[in-house]
């Protein structure tokens, strides 16, 4: 009942939301997990502590995913400290919803760095690591599957890009057994999108099921393609949106 015993995981933005849920769930599983954060090391401490006292392994270090060198820095550590690399979550992220002539270009470069080049550059470092069986699994969004209002113009660029970066990592990677995809969240009660913020009950409203879902909803998929059951399964998008996209 722990099919990741022996794997090694890399979430980043492992402290809070959907990312705490992942590093929670694959450390559950029985994955030892390192975990970044950007600025909340009380929160990422905390998660490490809930997964050790679980029986788990957990590992916290401050890495901005919009840094390269800071990057670089926490796959190679990750290594360092478990001995090896197995999966790699690229979920940290930030969004950006506004007008499309509100958007400004320092809006433009950090959107970019931190969903699509920070993503990029650590699935080409945990690549290196990487061996037969390893995974590629990145937190994209609904809204890059489906536009349903005005406002998202870099946040769904941004995502959208994750998919060229999926597809081409599963045919990349795919000769070493390797493989790459990518998970789009619907609206998931978090510190980013909460449940009783002020467009929930709209954002709600666009999904087939009508309610948000929990971060441990994204984290179960995460987990499915993470394990041996996701053996088969690459390049693919797979929506955990309450039928947001359909
Ligand atoms: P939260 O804002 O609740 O949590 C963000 C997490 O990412 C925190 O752990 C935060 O660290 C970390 N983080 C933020 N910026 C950086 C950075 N520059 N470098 C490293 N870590 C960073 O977000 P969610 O859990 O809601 O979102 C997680 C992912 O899911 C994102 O990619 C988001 O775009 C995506 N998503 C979310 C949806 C939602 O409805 N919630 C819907 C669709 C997609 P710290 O605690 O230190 O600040």
């Amino acid at each position: 009942d722990r099919p990741l015993a022996g794997k090694v995981a890399l979430v980043t933005g492992g402290s809070r939301g959907i990312g705490a849920a992942i590093a929670r769930r694959l450390a559950a599983g029985g994955a030892a997990v390192a975990l970044t954060y950007h600025s909340r090391q009380d929160l990422a401490d905390q998660v490490v502590k809930e997964i050790e006292q679980a029986g788990g392994q957990g590992w916290a270090v401050r890495a901005d995913v919009a840094d390269a060198e800071q990057v670089w820095a926490s796959v190679a550590g990750a290594v360092e400290r478990f001995g090896r690399l197995d999966i790699l979550v690229n979920n940290a992220g930030t969004g950006v919803l506004g007008p499309f002539e509100g958007i400004s270009l320092d809006d433009v470069d950090r959107v970019l760095r931190t969903n699509v080049r920070g993503p990029f550059l650590a699935a080409q470092a945990a690549a290196a690591h990487l061996t037969e069986g390893g995974r590629i699994i990145s937190i994209g969004s609904c809204m890059a599957e489906r536009v349903a209002f005005p406002g998202g113009t870099l946040y769904a660029t941004s995502k959208a890009a994750l998919t060229g970066l999926t597809r081409t990592l599963a045919r990349e990677l795919g000769p070493r057994g390797i493989t790459a995809n990518l998970v789009h969240p619907g609206p998931i009660d978090t510190d980013m999108n909460p449940a009783d913020g002020e467009s929930a009950e709209f954002q709600a409203g666009l999904t087939s099921l009508g309610a948000f879902g929990q971060g441990t909803d994204v984290a179960e998929t995460v987990a499915h393609l993470a394990g041996d059951g996701g053996r088969y399964i690459t390049g693919a998008s797979i929506a955990v949106d309450g039928g947001f996209a359909v």
